[in-house]
């Protein structure tokens, strides 16, 4: 790539990407929540420890010398709705999975946990005749499934495996794993949330009179489940008169209502806690849209490489069989050295293609806010592979510092430009370990000096970034103005501000 029209070209394939991304932010900070949560002041979490316990035997835990680490990756679907799928929350899954890597540079260990989510809505994001996020739109089904991987996430590490293809939390109303309308109301407040940072009212955001507003909508989602778990119960305790029956009924009503509403509001805390982690994660969506095309990219060129394989595979298939045998060894013997040999290559290119689909080569690109980091961005480079699927990974983590809202323009275009080094740069990092087979860590900190190392163009990738800057810019104003017209949503969040 050399001329400035196809870079920004490049550019703006990532930022009509982004536009299909939704609520970026937060499942960037997921990671951090899960990470969070599977090792806090260098205490493991139990549930997590003992998992890996069972998965790996009493003694694989060394402390102090393993990590932990939390993988999200998220897949919106829109297409199954139109298929006649009318209810989409049937095919919501997130699936979780437990991994081991040994580095092979410092023998240190690290565990992870990959939470796959799939998430299906009808459109980006779209409201109800009230103002509220409508459900049967994909930011309603995202903020539920996020929802369900920080409601549910003891859930989630005690079924997890070490393999692939396992569903865990499905959507059916006979499933007793999660409470589901409690991540309805996950879901309904961190939409609000985004769109009161959208609409920049005044004032702070006030949980509790949000929650007033919510009432009657959580209510109307379990009332029929209590009435009915009441009468039932209230019907085999004792044989009593009428008027008694009915009190006690409206009693224990009462009772249960207010339970479960505490159990909301203790839903919008952890709801609101996430998006305050999701706010140090800005310029997240052209960060997933990297990570969707490069990924689908580095597929296509595994599958051209099976495909080249596979054609010289035949080749040599029609060069074996055209060597016709006379029956006389000594006539033969060029000949069957010549089959020998053919036959050992196509043994190595069989070796060669299998591990290549073994492998399943993965990329992850993730952003990082840390308290303690330097002014500028940082991207870790690293290779995964995991001891069970042997399913390798190359992960780039774009770490940045936490950030004041003076700070984050500045701080936009400089992880544009991380973002653009790893655009122009991944193959040639991969390459580099490929070529040492090692797993382990490639620090960028001086991306100048390693634009140089690896011979990448930094006109090139000041370009990409001021235009994928400006682009992010030109979106996020549209966006804006487009929820400014929702004034039922506007009204009633301005209800909220104290
Ligand atoms: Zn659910």
């Amino acid at each position: 790539m050399s001329n400035e029209e196809d870079v920004f070209k490049a550019a703006e394939e990532i930022s009509s990407e982004t536009n299909l991304q939704i609520m970026s932010h937060s499942v960037m900070a997921l990671k951090q929540y899960i990470e969070d949560r599977l090792k806090k002041d260098n205490d493991a979490n139990p549930i997590f420890e003992e998992k890996l316990k069972s998965l790996y035997g009493e003694n694989v835990i060394k402390l102090g010398n393993s990590s932990y680490k939390a993988y999200v990756y998220l897949e919106c679907t829109e297409d199954l709705i139109e298929q006649g799928k009318d209810n989409f929350k049937n095919f919501a899954r997130i699936y979780s999975k437990i991994d081991k890597v040994l580095s092979v540079e410092d023998d240190s260990i690290s565990y992870a946990l990959h939470l796959r989510i799939t998430s299906h809505g009808k459109g980006t994001s779209s409201y109800d005749n009230k103002g509220f996020i409508s459900e049967s739109c994909g930011r309603f089904a995202v903020g539920h499934d996020i929802g369900h991987a920080v409601l549910n996430l003891d859930d989630l590490i005690n079924d997890a495996v070490t393999n692939d293809n396992q569903s865990i939390i499905k959507e059916k109303k006979d499933c007793d794993t999660a409470r589901h309308y409690e991540v309805d109301f996950f879901s309904y407040i961190l939409s609000d949330l985004r769109d009161f940072y959208l609409l920049e009212l005044d004032g702070k955001f006030d949980l509790s009179k949000a929650f007033k507003s919510y009432n009657y909508k959580a209510i109307s989602k379990f009332l029929g489940d209590i009435v009915k778990e009441t009468v039932f119960e209230t019907l085999i305790d004792k044989k009593q008169n009428e008027e008694q029956f009915f009190n006690e009924i409206n009693d224990k009503i009462n009772d249960k209502i207010n339970e479960r509403l505490n159990g909301i509001e203790e839903v919008f805390k952890k709801s609101k806690k996430l998006y305050d982690y999701s706010l140090q994660y800005t310029m997240s969506h052209p960060i997933i849209a990297l990570n969707r095309r490069i990924n689908s990219k580095f597929q296509l060129d595994v599958d051209d490489k099976l495909e080249k394989l596979r054609n010289k595979l035949k080749k040599h298939e029609l060069k074996r069989d055209s060597i016709t045998l006379a029956g006389d060894f000594k006539i033969d013997i060029e000949k069957i050295i010549s089959k020998y040999k053919i036959h050992i290559e196509m043994e190595n290119l069989n070796n060669e293609m299998e591990n290549l689909e073994n492998e399943k080569p993965g990329i992850n690109i993730h952003l990082i806010s840390k308290e303690e980091h330097g002014e500028e961005p940082t991207i870790d480079c690293y290779n995964r592979r995991d001891e069970n699927g042997k399913k390798n990974f190359y992960c780039f983590e774009i770490v940045i510092k936490k950030f004041s809202n003076k700070e984050k323009n500045n701080l936009c275009i400089k992880i544009c430009k991380a973002i653009g080094f790893i655009y122009f740069g991944y193959k040639l990092i991969i390459k580099r370990f490929n070529d040492d087979n090692k797993l382990g860590h490639l620090i960028i900190t001086d991306m100048q000096k390693s634009v140089n190392d690896f011979g990448l163009s930094e006109e090139e990738i000041n370009n990409f970034a001021n235009k994928l800057c400006n682009l992010r810019n030109v979106n996020f104003e549209k966006k804006r103005n487009d929820i400014k017209k929702e004034t039922k949503l506007k009204n009633r969040l301005a209800s909220y501000v104290v």
